[in-house]
């Protein structure tokens, strides 16, 4: 192993996904980083988006989250919509009962 080379090479466009874990990331932020800075409703440190506008692997793993998390605020805001629409139903259905046996 030539660890002189320390140049940091640009990832290459046609790197397919799953070999992502080839190129240099070692300084990257961890997994857990990106996703709580994808989570966060604050604006990000100026580091952090000078690196993501220099790393393509960490800005789609942010990206990712971003998609993630959104999708799993929508799902809980309709979760208690649908639950409530539902409720609205059996309350609708049983005063109907209610009503039709008298
Ligand atoms: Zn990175």
């Amino acid at each position: 192993m030539d660890h002189s080379r320390t140049t940091i090479q640009p990832h290459p466009p046609h790197l397919p996904t799953q070999n992502a874990g080839d190129v240099d990331r070692t300084h990257c932020p961890s997994d857990e980083a990106v996703k709580a800075a994808a989570g966060q409703e604050l604006p990000l440190s100026e580091l952090f988006q000078q690196h993501l506008a220099q790393c393509p692997a960490c800005l789609r793993e942010f990206k990712d989250h971003r998609v993630q998390l959104e999708w799993e605020r929508i799902y809980h805001k309709t979760k208690w919509l649908l639950y409530a629409v539902l409720f609205l139903i059996l309350c609708s259905m049983a005063y109907r009962a209610y009503h039709a046996s008298h």
